[in-house]
């Protein structure tokens, strides 16, 4: 599903993001990457969007490597990988439902299809009541659930949430990380780059832990970190 082949990303002559990375995640797994803000979460995510290119090594997604995808092929690749960010980015004026459908117009998917799938999503993410707030007449824990519609109502097969709980209160992270759970349950690849320890220590997932670009510890049910 994605692999990670001895890949290094140096940004300028000499900020080593990534050293000499091997990584490899199956298909419908459910992954933690851990670490320190500098050790390289995010630059392993903007690789596999393609928003920027390894310095050496070789990556792939879902059998294709990601070099010899074209410039022209890069939304079809984005549209594979759905993003939740830690700041929910949002439309501020527009309503939960039109967040989620704007998403699927600029993919280009059809109206019948956009109406038929918007609501039954933000059923799903618990938010059938609220489709027609604005993002400020939501929570945090509802802005996120509707990132989270947005972000999987194609159902691509992998997701990717950076800092998905960053900013919201336990409470509300632990029914976020449900739903991260859910989607998981029915096949979908999940890769989930946090800071937030206790989350990881609950959920009991793999956990790859990063430091100075680098693995130092890779778990099948791990915890943030090794003494607990
Ligand atoms: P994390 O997501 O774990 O906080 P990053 O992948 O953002 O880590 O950063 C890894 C290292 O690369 C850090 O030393 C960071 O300062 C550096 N870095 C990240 N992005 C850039 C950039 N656009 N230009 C220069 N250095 C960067
Ligand atoms: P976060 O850890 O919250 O994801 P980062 O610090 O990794 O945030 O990065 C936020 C943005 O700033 C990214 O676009 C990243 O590429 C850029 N960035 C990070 N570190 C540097 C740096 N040392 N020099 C220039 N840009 C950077």
């Amino acid at each position: 599903m994605i692999r990670f082949e001895n890949v290094t990303k140096l940004y300028g002559r000499d900020t080593v993001a990534l050293e000499k990375l091997d990584l490899e995640i199956e298909d419908g797994e459910f992954v933690f990457l851990v670490g320190q803000s500098g050790s390289g979460k995010s630059t392993i995510i903007r690789l596999l969007l393609k928003e920027i290119e390894p310095t050496t090594g070789v990556i792939y997604v879902r059998g294709k490597k990601l070099s010899a995808i074209g410039r022209r092929k890069v939304p079809r690749l984005r549209r594979d990988i759905g993003c939740v960010f830690q700041d929910f980015k949002l439309l501020p004026n527009k309503t939960a439902r039109e967040n989620v459908a704007y998403a699927m117009e600029v993919t280009g998917q059809r109206r019948r299809q956009i109406r038929v799938k918007v609501p039954q999503i933000l059923d799903l993410v618990g938010l059938g009541d609220k489709m027609d707030k604005l993002p400020n007449e939501l929570s945090g824990g509802e802005q996120q659930r509707v990132s989270i519609a947005r972000a999987f109502v194609s159902q691509p097969p992998i997701l990717i949430a950076d800092e998905p709980t960053g900013n919201l209160d336990p409470e509300t992270s632990i029914g976020i990380m449900q739903l991260l759970h859910r989607i998981n349950r029915i096949g979908t690849t999940v890769l989930v780059a946090t800071h937030d320890r206790e989350m990881v220590d609950v959920m009991r997932k793999r956990v790859v832990a990063l430091e100075d670009g680098r693995i130092v510890r890779d778990r099948v049910k791990g915890a943030y970190s090794d003494e607990v």
